[in-house]
């Protein structure tokens, strides 16, 4: 008995996949047709509580990695959509998290190391023709900011009288595209970015030496608060910036392991790369110090990012972290992308949920 009904399992089984393999062209198609109704509608936005939301679009850093784009971090609080960092890719991951380009309203940028900001001429780009955007797309950061936008622009000149041609003024109104710069000094080590409705926006400076200005951004709304690191050594004065807040986003460099990398390249013969893996590690801060940073600034949470290297499985998360779990009270989580943090006003929940 048992005997025909495995036998009869396995010719349904069979006949399925004989039938999947002779059909797939229709079957494909209506798959397609399908899936096709639902992109459009694509939009995490229009669903979210009231409260301090913060997603990851990038946890990787410069080297390859399937499932990490360049660093790259989305705030959204009352009604508003702020992207701090946009390294390469981050722009995709926006996308398939539901979170529109025309829907951004100002970058953010720590530094101008180039992971960090290759992804802002496709930021600029689907920030102007998705949203039929009638003014260029703001971009705050220290002094230097200026110079990086005005490349940008300079580089993305003729592919904007391209889409305004091809695509026609209403789609691409030629008053729209590109970026503006908004620059912002720091005074004492700190400066106010952005105030209103509730959301308060700072800046801090941070130690990413030979990388000056270099800053972290600490977003406060409705008694929540969200600091982002950018790149930085064990920081005293991110510490100070980010006291009390929920969550700091830290970027992580495991020293052992880069360690090992540079010997590999070494015995490899690759000695300018493994001088780079040398002199990286002085002005990242290994999970161990981030943990201590955040015990230090009393938070409740510590997400890594920008992790280096990046790592292709979470099997490897335990080595990667080291010592940290013993050095902060909280919950460390290991950023991937993908991840959003949802934060409801005057509480001290953070609820979490994953967009890829
Ligand atoms: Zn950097
Ligand atoms: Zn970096």
């Amino acid at each position: 008995m048992m005997k025909r009904i495995a036998v009869g399992l396995l010719v349904v089984v069979a006949l399925a996949l004989a039938a999947a393999w002779l059909f797939q062209k229709p079957v494909g198609e209506a798959i397609f047709r399908r899936a096709a109704q639902e992109v459009p509608g694509n939009d995490i936005l229009a669903g979210l509580e009231d409260g301090l939301h913060l997603g990851l679009c990038g946890t990787g850093s410069p080297m390859a990695n399937p499932h990490r784009a360049g660093p790259c971090n989305v705030v959204i609080a009352g009604g508003e959509v702020f992207v701090v960092d946009m390294g390469e890719n981050g722009n995709r991951n926006l996308a398939l998290m539901g979170i529109s380009a025309a829907d951004v309203d100002a970058v953010l940028l720590t530094h101008f190391h180039s992971d960090h900001i290759d992804g802002l001429g496709p930021m600029m780009l689907y920030h102007w023709v998705r949203g039929a955007s009638t003014a260029p797309l703001p971009v705050y950061g220290p002094q230097g900011v200026e110079e990086v936008v005005a490349g940008f622009d300079a580089a993305y000149a003729r592919d904007k009288t391209y889409r305004t041609a091809h695509h026609g003024e209403v789609v691409a109104p030629p008053s729209g595209g590109g970026a503006a710069a908004r620059p912002f000094a720091l005074a004492g080590g700190s400066a106010v970015v952005l105030q209103g409705g509730g959301l308060m926006v700072r800046a801090f400076a941070v130690d990413h030496d030979p990388v000056a200005p270099a800053v972290g951004y600490r977003f406060d709304y409705k008694g929540r608060a969200v600091c982002i690191s950018g790149d930085t050594a064990k920081s005293a004065n991110l510490i100070a910036a980010c006291k009390g807040a929920d969550v700091i986003v830290h970027d992580a460099l495991q020293p052992r392991m880069v360690e090992t990398l540079e010997a590999a390249f070494a015995a490899h013969g690759a000695t300018n790369t493994a001088k780079i893996f040398a002199d990286i590690r002085d002005y990242h801060a290994s999970p161990e110090q981030a943990a201590e940073s955040a015990q230090a600034a009393g938070a409740r949470m510590l997400v890594l990012s920008h992790l280096v290297p990046p790592l292709p499985s979470a099997y490897l998360y335990p080595a990667f972290l080291g010592d940290a779990p013993g050095r902060f009270g909280g919950p460390i989580v290991v950023g991937e992308d993908g991840m959003l943090f949802s934060l409801p006003p005057r509480s001290d929940r953070i609820e979490r949920r994953r967009l890829l």
